[in-house]
This record gives structure tokens, C-alpha cells and sequence, in this order.
């Protein structure tokens, strides 16, 4: 039976290759009950409500002088050990079965807006990362907070032309970003919009700003991580 077969290979590999928590490196579960409780999270309710960061809960200094074309932020926490680690694992070493822990935390995070999104949607990993990655990161983890928020998923955003804003100062990012993504339905009603981390928000914006312009009344994002 091809299931008992896939087990039994399932279970020599645990032998030889255990599962190593994504945090802390020990062997047990892909995230441990102690990193899962030593996460860097966020207070939503004393965040700055644009972009998530936190201790900002007017708006804080990176948004105040800058219009965003998203109208809220959550970050489920800082990029700080061990949720850099984890992203960093994620991504990069492709561990996937990470994405229905980050979406569980997200789907935790992003309680304040229950019942307002109508559509999650997600940014999409360049043709390039995906390719060198074998999946698309952000991807996994929105079908699963869609999947727990029982809200519809759709990929509507595709990429314009290819963005890199690695080396780039904080102005110069948003300039860069400008015109990268574009919006293939016709869109209507709130729009949940998921990305790994948020560091200018310069991203987001353009994502945010090609779903306004397909027609979401208003677009929200919800992030992994907040960096700096
Ligand atoms: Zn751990
Ligand atoms: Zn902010």
C-alpha cells in the first residue's frame, strides 16, 4: 500500500534526518513550545496601526509623513532570533511545513480584524525566487490564513517586471517599487494582503496600490515580521 510504504519511508527519514525545531535546532517538532513562546510577538493594540511596528500605536515615525496605499498593518512580531531564524528557514532552506505554523500564528495575530477581509491574496515571489526556491513563501502561508479565516483565497497580483530593492536606501525603495505589480481580476469589497516581512513598506504599497486600482475598497497587510 502505497500510503504504509510512504510512512514507513517516512519514518526512516525521521530516524536518520529528525525534524528540528526551526528556532532552536532541536531535534522534536519543526517549532518547539519554548521558541513558540519566546517569539518577539507584537501587541497589535500598542502597534503602530499602519505598518505594525511596534510602541507606535498613533502611526509611527516610518509612516507619519508617508502616504501608503494599505490602510492597516499587523506584523505578528520583529525580525529578532528566533523568528528571523524561522523566516530565514523557511525561505531559504525550504522547510515548508513551516508555513501552517506561521499561518496559525498569523490567523492569531490578525484577530482584531475578524470578519472584515472578503479576499486574501498574498505578494508574489519573483519568477527568480521562486525558481531558486521551488515555492512561492508568501503563497503558503495566505492559502492557510485564508483556509483558517474561512475566507476566499486568490492570487491576483503578478509582477510587471522584476523588483529588487536589496541595497536600496529607504526614499529610494519606494521609487523602485513604483509600478511593479499589477492586478489581474477585477476586484471588489476588503482585501487581506500577506507578505513574509515588511521592512520600508515599500513592497506592499505597489501591491496594495495595483489591488485599489483593480477595485478593492480597501487593502490591509499582514506580515510575518517587522524589520528595520
Ligand atoms: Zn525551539
Ligand atoms: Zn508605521
Amino acid at each position: 500500500m502505497p500510503s504504509l510504504l510512504q510512512g514507513l519511508l517516512d519514518g526512516m527519514l525521521e530516524l536518520v534526518y529528525p525534524t528540528r525545531c526551526a528556532g532552536c535546532d532541536l531535534p522534536g517538532s519543526v517549532l518547539c513550545d519554548a521558541c513558540r513562546g519566546s517569539l518577539p510577538l507584537i501587541d497589535a493594540s500598542s502597534a503602530c496601526p499602519r505598518c505594525g511596528a511596534p510602541f507606535g500605536w498613533l502611526v509611527c515615525t516610518e509612516c507619519w509623513d508617508r502616504e501608503l496605499a494599505f490602510a492597516r498593518g499587523i506584523a505578528l512580531g520583529s525580525l529578532e532570533q528566533p523568528l528571523s531564524r524561522i523566516v530565514t528557514l523557511y525561505k531559504d532552506a525550504g522547510e515548508r511545513r513551516l508555513a501552517t505554523e506561521l499561518a496559525q500564528l498569523l490567523f492569531g495575530a490578525t484577530k482584531p480584524w475578524r470578519g472584515w477581509p472578503d479576499l486574501v491574496t498574498c505578494v508574489p515571489a519573483t519568477e527568480r525566487a521562486r525558481r531558486r526556491r521551488g515555492f512561492d513563501h508568501a503563497l503558503d502561508i495566505s492559502l492557510g490564513l485564508a483556509e483558517l479565516l474561512d475566507v476566499p483565497h486568490a492570487q491576483v497580483l503578478s509582477h510587471e517586471r522584476a523588483l529588487d530593492q536589496r541595497a536600496l536606501g529607504r526614499n529610494d525603495r519606494f521609487a523602485n517599487a513604483a509600478g511593479t505589480f499589477r492586478a489581474s481580476n477585477a476586484l471588489a469589497g476588503n482585501v487581506l494582503l500577506v507578505d513574509d516581512v515588511l521592512t520600508t513598506g515599500a513592497t506592499l504599497d505597489d501591491a496594495a496600490r495595483a489591488l485599489l486600482a483593480a477595485g478593492a475598497a480597501e487593502v490591509r497587510v499582514a506580515t510575518i515580521a517587522r524589520a528595520w
